[in-house]
């Protein structure tokens, strides 16, 4: 890492392993620009569904990437072609497509080229994902690997959705969750791995509290050293 340059570091792991509120919580305790990757594919995959667009339609579905603009808000709102879509890209319809829409390669291809831009434009950045250690920032100085047992991660999914007033059930959590994972950590175009260097938090039986204290304690450790 440069001198006097923030660091930029990297979250993965499978669905509901807790990424994106501790990779925020961690955001705001070092002052660091925060990136949900998950979400850019969510409004990508709620265009689709918008749109109709099959699959397998490459052409159109290039011609709309092109045309296509995400942004976030500052209090991480995301906004798809202009509207505020953040209910909208967690919605069971979008859970259940996004994993297709992600493993296509053109989809890919564009948003890592958008993710790596948002990147090199920022003095520090915590960006969590599938393939972010792997493909989107292999230069990251962290690679965190957050993973937690499937039941785990159901329970406070379903815990996280119950505090929103949404009663889900648990073993259809867990269907989903599995399915996700299944198609996330097989396909063919960067699929979800755990890369050489990776530091690797199994959450299971940890709180929030702990798991953001040893990121933190991680960076902050190394920082002092260099
Ligand atoms: O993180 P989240 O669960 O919101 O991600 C939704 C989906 O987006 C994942 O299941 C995966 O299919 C896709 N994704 C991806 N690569 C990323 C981030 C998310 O393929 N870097």
């Amino acid at each position: 890492m440069q001198k006097n340059s923030k660091p930029k570091i990297a979250i993965d792991g499978p669905a509901g392993a807790g990424k994106s509120s501790v990779a925020r919580k961690v955001a705001g305790m070092l002052e660091l620009k925060y990136l949900d990757t998950g979400a850019m594919y969510r409004a990508i995959t709620l265009k689709v569904i918008m749109n109709n667009l099959q699959l397998d339609d490459l052409d159109l579905l290039n011609e709309v990437l092109n045309e296509t603009e995400i942004d976030f808000g500052n209090n991480n709102q995301v906004f798809l072609d202009g509207k505020d879509v953040s209910d909208a890209i967690r919605q069971a319809d979008v859970n259940k497509l996004v994993s297709p829409v992600s493993a296509i390669s053109e989809v890919r291809k564009h948003l890592v080229a958008m993710q790596q831009d948002i990147a090199s434009e920022s003095n520090g950045i915590i960006m969590e994902g599938r393939d972010i250690a792997s493909r989107v920032m292999p230069d990251a100085d962290f690679k965190f690997y957050l993973d937690a047992s499937i039941e785990e991660r159901a329970k406070r999914r379903c815990k996280e959705q119950l505090e929103k007033g949404i009663n889900l059930a648990l073993d259809e959590v867990v269907r989903e969750i599995k399915n996700r994972d299944n198609i996330d950590s097989q396909r063919e175009d960067s699929p979800l791995t755990i890369v050489e260097d990776a530091i690797v938090i199994d959450t299971t039986g940890l709180s929030f509290e702990q798991v953001v204290d040893r990121v933190v304690g991680t960076v902050n450790n190394e920082l002092q050293q260099g």
